[in-house]
């Protein structure tokens, strides 16, 4: 049965919003398909511009096959999917989103009747002293670079923080490298080799993702690539670009010669549209974040909106895949639409079943929750403003700002054009250790439109265009 008042979109065409809509055509609806991309695919699978000639196992390793079956399942569903790539979805509220076209550099407004949010997430930022040097990306631009350009960020890189992509991507690297001359001078990771051993139990839960890890691992170092374990980054040195990076191992400082550095504390959601939407949102202590509150099915506080995959939580590629199947199920049978019970009851259960994992992969690789501590005044936390972190915690000590908002009020703070989604992380954190709190009570930056930068232009445009509409309807 089809429900003829459906008029679902969804934002994101990673691995989440593609079985989302592969569910909904299933089920004999059209959803409208929105990516900032130019291609579908994600961050996992992202795809490079289509005259590039490298094959999936070049790009994608022991995941070639899951990307070729995600990225066929969306060329099959052109022909029942209004899909509209380029195009930023920069605002949400009121039923409607407002979208930018890239190429075009035009804005227009999309309406909807239900949403899925498969947004996906970013590099979780901790800056160290230096990182504005140019030469310095997160891990995930560096893995951009290579994925979708065949570029590396340098020739002798050094690559440090923690979680998976810090092994994965160092492993690329010096793959990749074995041709181009690129070296990896280095991998630094602030998680202690005892986190990884005491993290076994629930790795186990998943062992081909577990001998997948051990595999890069192994072959970094049976490549002779320099493995540290249990570092602390002290600061990236450099004149006009990066020329080294510091570490200690606690005893004494250590420096490694490199000409550009990834780095990244595993991932953090993006979670702007679903602030915009006006979902509520909780502490999630195993994500170390406020996030959007979701029920097993994917539903959020406000009926229509539902979420999928890593912008909910991070819980990596197959998960977003079950959730975004599951969250369709739910958009369906919310909608009177008869769905597969039994099949939506296995997709909450696999998701489940992957929490122990999940949680393996968090002792594995520690949040470094010493880092505010060790964070030099002079820091710089947020770029766009300039805002170090002795300001922040001047702002704490002589204002008395306990609070995120009060604290982006009273320094910008998250205010500049990443709108808090690259310093955020950091700035809750020193303002936590500032006032003494758990970082869980400083509360979260809230979301503000635009939650990418677009041309002033076109915001000005748009508030034009939504005040003549209130103007009439008034
Ligand atoms: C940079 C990066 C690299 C990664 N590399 C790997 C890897 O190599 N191996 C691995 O196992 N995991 C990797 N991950 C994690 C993995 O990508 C995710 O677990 C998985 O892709 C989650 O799928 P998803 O559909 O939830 O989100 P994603 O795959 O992130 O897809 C989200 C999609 O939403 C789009 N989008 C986001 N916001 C908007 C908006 N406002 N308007 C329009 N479109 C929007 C994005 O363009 C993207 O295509 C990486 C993550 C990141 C951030």
């Amino acid at each position: 049965m089809i429900a003829p008042t459906l008029q679902p979109v969804i934002v994101g065409a990673g691995p989440a919003g593609i079985r989302a809509a592969q569910t909904l055509v299933a089920h004999g609806v059209r959803p409208v398909v929105m990516d900032e991309s130019a291609r579908g695919g994600g961050q996992i699978y992202r795809r490079p511009p289509a005259h590039f000639a490298r094959s999936a196992q070049t790009l994608y390793g022991t995941e070639a096959h899951r990307a070729t079956a995600l990225h066929s399942t969306l060329d099959g569903l052109y022909a029942h999917i209004d899909y509209q790539p380029n195009s930023l979805v920069w605002n949400a509220q009121g039923g409607q989103l407002d979208v930018l076209h890239g190429p075009t550099q035009t804005t227009r407004t999309v309406p909807y009747g239900q949403l899925i949010v498969a947004s996906g997430a970013t590099d979780r930022v901790l800056p160290v002293p230096g990182w504005t040097l140019p030469g310095v990306y997160t891990l995930g631009g560096a893995q951009v670079a290579l994925k979708f350009q065949g570029c590396t960020i340098g020739r002798n890189v050094v690559l440090m923080g923690t979680g998976p992509l810090l092994y994965l991507v160092a492993y690329q690297y010096a793959k990749a490298g074995a041709q181009a001359g690129v070296k990896v001078a280095a991998v630094l990771d602030t998680a202690r080799f005892a986190d990884q051993l005491a993290a076994l139990p629930g790795m186990l839960t998943q062992p081909s993702v577990l001998a997948k890890g051990l595999y890069y691992v192994g072959w970094l170092r049976a490549h002779g690539v320099a493995v540290h374990t249990g570092v602390r980054p002290v600061r990236v040195e450099g004149e006009t670009r990066v020329n080294a990076v510091v570490w200690s191992d606690g005893r004494s400082e250590h420096s490694v010669p490199c000409d550009a550095v990834g780095f990244g504390y595993a991932l953090r959601s993006e979670t702007q549209l679903a602030d915009l939407l006006g979902c509520r949102f909780a502490w999630a202590p195993m994500h170390r974040a406020q996030l959007p509150e979701r029920d097993s099915a994917g539903r959020t506080s406000v009926p229509g909106v539902y979420l999928a995959g890593d912008g909910a939580g991070i819980m990596g590629a197959d998960a977003a895949e079950w959730a975004g199947e599951r969250a369709a199920l739910a958009l369906l049978a919310d909608h009177g639409v008869k769905v597969d019970a039994a099949r939506a009851a296995e997709l909450e259960s696999k998701l489940t079943k992957l929490m122990p994992f999940r949680q393996g992969l968090e002792r594995a690789f520690p949040f470094p929750t010493d880092w505010a501590v060790n964070a030099p005044d002079a820091l710089v936390v947020c770029r766009c403003e300039n805002i170090t972190a002795g300001e922040l915690r001047a702002c704490a000590r002589d204002a008395g700002a306990d609070e995120m908002n009060r604290l982006k009020a009273l320094t910008r703070v998250g205010m500049g054009r990443c709108q808090g989604r690259m310093c955020g992380v950091a700035a809750a954190e020193i303002l936590a250790q500032a006032t003494g709190k758990p970082v869980e009570l400083v509360g979260r930056l809230r979301g503000q439109a635009p939650i990418k930068p677009i041309p002033i232009h076109l915001q000005a445009q748009a508030a034009g265009a939504a005040s003549a509409t209130a103007e009439h309807t008034a």
